[in-house]
């Protein structure tokens, strides 16, 4: 009978209050996605690469090129989908809009994907934006979904350990070498935090991977101060 009423209700509430897909608006019957948008994305798995989980079009458990020629500073990067059209897309609402019901979802994904990896982690770190930027923006979109791992994962977020000192140019549309260039030296680490980072396994959260210039830049601050590990979590990665 219980049960009975709680469709009833929920019937009802769906009827007053439809539930909009979170991608095109569609009327979904929970939270989320609807079946369309669901289908289009490209969620990652095996193969990739052991260290920066670019995805492989061959079955190698292997590390790829780009981390063989220089190995980045952090230890292993992982991502809940590859980043397209349809993925960019949904990344913008979320980035530019007021979507804190997105980053939900995301967070829900990227635990889904770092699972493993974040049950023996220490403490998740949000890449942080500058102060103005902030203002600017009234939130830092890797804040967010920084909290949804520690709601899912139950491990220590700390968003002070990591401080963006620098003003830097958009990255989009700059090569991997400018991109480096770019965030080199942007960000610091707030010495008061360094407990939490000395001989830690940290899980570092940023939205998007591309190049990964700016989680290696922070992952470098890390590592500088002795982090034991750094793993990268983000929503997308482009995949080559
Ligand atoms: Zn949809
Ligand atoms: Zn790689």
């Amino acid at each position: 009978m219980a049960r009975f009423i709680n469709k009833t209700l929920e019937i009802i509430k769906n009827i007053c209050f439809p539930i909009a897909c979170c991608n095109c608006g569609d009327f979904v019957d929970s939270e989320g996605l609807c079946f369309n948008c669901w289908k289009r994305i490209e969620w990652i798995s095996d193969p990739k690469c052991k260290i920066c989980g670019v995805p492989f079009e061959i079955d190698l458990d292997a590390i790829c090129p780009v981390c063989l020629r220089k190995k980045p500073n952090f230890d292993k990067a992982v991502a809940a989908f590859k980043y397209d059209d349809f993925s960019r897309n949904m990344i913008l609402k979320f980035k530019h809009w007021d979507a804190t019901h997105i980053a939900e979802k995301f967070g829900r994904w990227m635990y889904g994907a770092c699972a493993a990896d974040i049950a023996n982690a220490d403490v998740i770190v949000p890449v942080p934006i500058h102060f103005l930027k902030r203002l600017k923006r009234q939130y830092n979109q890797s804040e967010l979904l920084g909290l949804e791992l520690q709601k899912f994962s139950g491990i220590h977020y700390e968003p002070r350990i990591l401080k963006k000192i620098k003003r830097t140019a958009p990255q989009e549309g700059l090569t991997r070498e400018k991109r480096l260039k770019n965030v080199r030296g942007s960000f610091e680490i707030d010495e008061n935090y360094v407990s939490l980072i000395e001989g830690k396994f940290i899980i570092l959260v940023d939205d998007v991977l591309t190049t990964g210039s700016t989680v290696n830049e922070c992952s470098k601050m890390l590592k500088k101060y002795n982090a034991a590990r750094v793993v990268v979590v983000t929503i997308a990665r482009v995949d080559s």
